[in-house]
């Protein structure tokens, strides 16, 4: 497959502005594509080389694709660099170059064809950019990137030039492409649970696309679950009061200390150990200290357990605000973290174990393992549980989980049919969290989609962003409120420079807004807000019509709570669902 038609592709999606189109799109593509090489186009869409956990990145700076670039054309590295001062965004320059070194070359070689480039062969040749290693492996890099630029045409050298610096910008989704996989192959709806769940057990988008390409939709039945391949978690509704709750469950449930660290997926063959985060990047480097605690207290060979890290004052016996942990995700804090506040394991669930898929078996016979295989000390405990059957005490077990320093609780079915459900947000698990002073009952998880320009004191960052909750049915982001208080000036200072990689020129398709943002981003970034209330407005676009005709639901005077939920991706933000269910609470609340 020529590389042109991808970045064709590329380009169209770049210009579409609806969700439909896009999916379109891909299925023409994907149909189009040689079910062998599905996996590669897959990944190159999303500006990738392998599923995230695999942690295969091309790690190449501007500079060094200025580099290649001047190579590969002959222009001074210099010129380049005033090229891309100029446009901000070596895509284009990469574009201006290659054109006219195309209009020279085709004076020189009237007539003569130009050797092609293949999907293959840029994946390849990518592939041995990321792996390259050792002394002069900077040399190997731009001499091979500078290969690519050869042969591209000036529309694949600004495809390459994005992909190869990580800001190819598209945003096309995981969902977006098991939709379009579903329709292409399968040719019906139905067949999505059976795509889903293939992703959920083996969190790699390219190895279903070619399973489905290669031998239909029946032979993604056979995917099963294995240690080192990330299962993507299962998740918690919400349900504001005690009593819908044990309703829900049907009168009784073993209700959880929720504690407020990071989730922690963490895979153990033998000696070696492997961890997951809630967005399956592969965290085993932030943590070797819950690691070491893995490996000395899951006393099984081979098993996939699932345990909250949470960061605990070694001299008070306090466990620790979640923010504590977002240090370890900075190169060089990791050390210096481990040993102020070394992390503390609450495990609570077993998705595998030598052999067995726990994911299929009841809540009650995993955590029956769970307490087999773990070697309870002092850093390695399980989750504290209570099985409870009426109102009084599901309320006074969560007075005690707060008052240890919990969010609150998640209580968990106990049901025959209450199995691991990988990926999905479902009721077997009802969280239930601290209430706040305000009217609105919790603050909720929000995705930056566009922003206003600061003016005064804000000049230079940004006054307001425009931020969207999660539309799951739609695939779509919609939004909520205009947040500009909360930010302390350290967040001002760094806002564009962390949102830039994600700036386009207009409105994603995947954002619903009625609002005219100044600057537009792909949903990516999550942030969590509080407001003191939900309201109906008619400028906001969440839950557009559903309580009142016209109208969406809006936070009312929103405010940053200072996390940046970097453990998020834009997917699991607080849904549109939800917001409506808070909403609903919220007048029960009042009335
Ligand atoms: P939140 O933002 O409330 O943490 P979430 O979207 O990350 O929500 P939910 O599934 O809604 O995840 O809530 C459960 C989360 O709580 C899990 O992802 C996990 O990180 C954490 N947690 C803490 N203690 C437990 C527990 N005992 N059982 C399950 N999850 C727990």
């Amino acid at each position: 497959m020529r590389f042109s038609e991808l970045a064709e592709v590329m380009e169209k999606l770049e210009e579409i502005t609806g969700r439909i189109e896009m999916t379109n799109i891909l299925v023409k593509l994907f149909l189009e594509t040689p079910p062998e090489i599905i996996d590669k186009v897959i990944y190159l869409l999303q500006g990738k080389l392998a599923p995230e956990y695999k942690g295969i990145e091309l790690g190449i700076a501007e500079k060094m694709l200025i580099r290649s670039l001047s190579l590969s054309s002959g222009v001074p590295a210099k010129r380049l660099e005033e090229l891309y001062k100029k446009y901000g965004d070596m895509g284009d320059v990469a574009y201006k170059i290659i054109s006219s070194r195309r209009a020279a070359t085709l004076l020189a070689f009237m007539g003569k064809t130009e050797e092609e480039l293949s999907v293959e062969e840029v994946y390849n040749t990518l592939m041995k950019v990321a792996k390259a290693t050792g002394p002069d492996s900077q040399s190997v890099k731009i001499r091979l990137i500078a290969g690519l630029f050869n042969k591209a045409s000036p529309l694949e050298a600004k495809y390459l030039a994005r992909i190869i610096l990580g800001a190819l910008r598209l945003g096309v989704a995981d969902m977006t492409i098991l939709d379009a996989l579903a329709i292409a192959f399968a040719k019906t709806k139905d067949a999505r649970p059976i795509v889903e769940r293939a992703y959920n057990l083996t969190s790699d988008l390219g190895e279903i696309a070619r399973i489905i390409a290669e031998k239909g939709v029946s032979a993604l039945k056979e995917v099963r679950i294995q240690v080192g391949r990330p299962v993507r978690p299962m998740l918690a509704e919400r349900l504001p009061t005690p009593e819908e709750i044990l309703r829900k469950l049907g009168g009784v449930c073993a209700a959880e200390y929720k504690y407020d660290g990071e989730r922690i997926q963490a895979h153990k063959k033998g000696d070696h150990v492997v961890l997951f985060s809630r967005k399956l990047e592969e965290i085993s480097g932030h943590y070797p200290d819950a690691i070491e605690i893995v490996r000395r207290h899951v006393l099984a060979k081979e098993a996939i357990v699932e345990a909250e890290g949470v960061a605990v004052d070694p001299d008070t016996g306090e466990m620790l605000p979640f923010q504590e942990l977002m240090h370890r995700r900075r190169k060089y804090g990791v050390k210096e973290a481990m040993e102020k506040y070394p992390v503390t394991l609450f495990f609570f669930d077993v998705l595998y174990v030598d052999g067995v898929d726990m994911t299929l078996k009841p809540y009650p016979e995993r955590r029956a393992m769970l307490e087999k295989i773990i070697r309870v000390g002092d850093r390695a405990r399980l989750a504290t549980q209570k099985i409870v059957k009426s109102v009084e005490e599901l309320e006074e077990f969560f007075e005690l989980a707060i008052s240890e320093g919990c969010e609150g609780l998640v209580c968990k079915s106990l049901s025959g049919n209450a199995i691991y459900q990988a990926g999905v947000r479902g009721f077997l698990w009802i969280k239930f969290k601290r209430s706040y002073q305000s009217k609105m009952i919790e603050p909720i998880d929000v995705v930056i989609v566009g922003a206003f320009h600061g003016r005064g004191r804000r000049a230079g960052t940004y006054g307001g962003l425009l931020v969207a909750v999660y539309d799951k049915e739609a695939d779509m982001f919609r939004t909520v409120c205009k947040v500009g208080s909360g930010f302390k000036d350290d967040d001002l200072a760094k806002l564009p420079k962390m949102l830039e990689p994600y700036r386009i020129p207009h409105k994603h398709p995947r954002v619903d807004s009625k609002m005219e943002a100044d600057v537009w981003f792909v949903p990516h970034f999550v942030i969590e807000i509080i407001g003191d209330e939900i309201t109906v407005s008619p400028i906001h676009t969440a839950a557009m019509g559903r309580i009142k005709p016209g109208a969406g639901l809006a936070i009312r005077f929103p405010r940053f709570t200072g996390k940046y939920r970097e453990d998020k991706g834009p997917e699991d933000a607080t849904t549109v669902e939800e917001l409506v269910e808070m909403y609903k609470a919220q007048l029960k609340k009042i009335g």
